[in-house]
């Protein structure tokens, strides 16, 4: 008899349809033996609607009352299950973060998970109860309800499954696995059988929301079994496991990820003194916004030219600071640009491999698209483009690194 966490994403209970349809599934697990805790995000888009009415009230919602608000949406979802079970004869019993006691720190809308309390839980699978509970929130230790940040229901499910030292934590969704870049963008993404901890982590931390990255770093952290599936089709999903096995058919190349969520700003003509990131990137990190990638060029008549990439969402105060920090220091000019996109190569491969990052920027040039910023570390490339170029270097790389799926009979 195994002890298996399942967490449902947003699609996978979107309709009282498909929240019955989650129930049989987890039904028959029961009859299979096993002990199931359940951890369900809102219905789809319930997380953004509530967000939105929040946003009627001020452009800048106070982040407790954020919080106490968008975690009513997982509220919801647990108790519609519980009764879809208990309908079905299945013992159950929901649970919300508080109830739990999922202890995190306080930092609203973005709070980590420091303690969870494994009595309740332990107690009610013991007496053959399946528990159902709500992903995504916490309470910190003044009993103020705090949530996990976007996607924080696959933290919930790992950090759950590490508490009570599950057989596996599986992660159901809308997809079969974890593929090689957003199946959605590009059609002939193939289904990884497993990828590394270590590349999920960076994938997820480039921008492949299959996982949010707390998650994965949990499970690497905790040695979590993790598994990736899809929620209505039966299939074998991703394995995230530790092993890199040492295969000749090892690829280079795991997967591309990107996003569209950096905005990039330049200072130019600053006089080049030792101490200049530090007086440009110094006000940067006290006004609390975190830099991703940074350039900075060769100076020539003494001035040089400063490039960085902060979240879109902190573009407008970044410019802010910087120009304050250009008059001070008699830069030229402050220059910001939010029609960027960052995509980036990751694989364990390329740490035995040379000649990735060249292969990389000659698909690219084939193609016509200017590099603006690259970054690497030793299992990853990045490289910032204009934002409308994003699918098509994608895609190309795609092709370029030999990760296509092969084409079905008759296309
Ligand atoms: P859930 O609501 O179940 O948490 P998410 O929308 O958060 O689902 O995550 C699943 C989505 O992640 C997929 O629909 C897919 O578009 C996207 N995605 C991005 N990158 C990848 C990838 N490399 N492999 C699989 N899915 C990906
Ligand atoms: N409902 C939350 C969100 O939309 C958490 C989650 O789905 O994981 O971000
Ligand atoms: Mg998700």
């Amino acid at each position: 008899m195994a002890l298996i966490v399942q967490k449902f994403g947003g699609t996978s209970v979107g309709s009282i349809e498909r929240i019955e349809q989650v129930a049989e599934k987890v039904k028959k697990f029961r009859e299979n033996g096993d002990d199931i805790v359940v951890v369900v995000s809102a219905m789809s888009g319930e997380t953004n609607r509530l967000i939105g009415l929040a946003k009627q009230i001020s452009e800048q919602p106070v982040p407790r009352e954020l919080d106490v608000m968008v975690s009513t949406g997982e509220q919801v979802t647990i108790a519609l299950l519980a009764m879809a079970l208990i309908k079905r004869g299945v013992p159950a019993v929901s649970y919300t973060g508080n109830q739990v006691r999922i202890l995190t720190d306080s930092s609203f809308t973005k709070a980590r998970i420091l303690q969870i309390d494994d009595q309740k839980l332990r107690t009610d699978l013991k007496a053959g109860r399946v528990v159902v509970v709500a992903g995504f929130q916490g309470v910190d230790e003044h009993g103020n309800i705090t949530t996990l940040g976007r996607g924080g229901s696959d933290t919930t499910g790992v950090a759950l499954a590490a508490a009570l030292k599950a057989d596996e934590c599986q992660i159901y969704t809308d997809v079969d696995g974890v593929y090689t870049t957003d199946p959605r963008v590009v059609p002939k993404a193939r289904r990884l059988d497993k990828i590394t901890f270590e590349e999920m982590l960076e994938m997820a931390s480039l921008g492949s929301k299959v996982l949010q990255i707390r998650s994965v770093e949990f499970a690497g952290k905790y040695n979590v079994p993790l598994r990736v599936l899809h929620s209505f089709q039966e299939g074998p999903g991703t394995l995230i496991t530790i092993d890199e096995e040492e295969s000749m058919e090892q690829p280079i190349i795991s997967g591309i990820a990107f996003n569209r969520d950096e905005a990039k700003l330049t200072i130019r003509g600053v006089p080049d003194n030792p101490g200049v990131a530090f007086k440009i990137l110094g006000p940067i990190s006290g006004a609390n916004i975190e830099v991703d990638m940074i350039v900075q060029n060769i100076a020539h008549d003494n001035t040089t030219d400063f490039t960085f990439t902060v979240h879109r969402n902190d573009h407008l105060n970044a410019m802010r600071v910087l120009e304050n920090t250009a008059r001070e220091i008699s830069a030229r000019e402050v220059i910001g640009d939010t029609d960027i996109a960052k995509v980036s190569i990751v694989g364990v491969g390329m740490r035995s491999h040379a000649g990735v990052a060249s292969r990389m920027f000659e698909a690219l040039a084939k193609e016509g698209i200017n590099i603006q910023m690259i970054s690497t570390s030793e299992i990853k490339v990045s490289v910032v483009i204009e934002e409308k170029y994003l699918e098509l270097a994608v895609r190309a790389l795609h092709t370029a690194f030999e990760l296509d799926a092969p084409a079905r009979q008759g296309e």
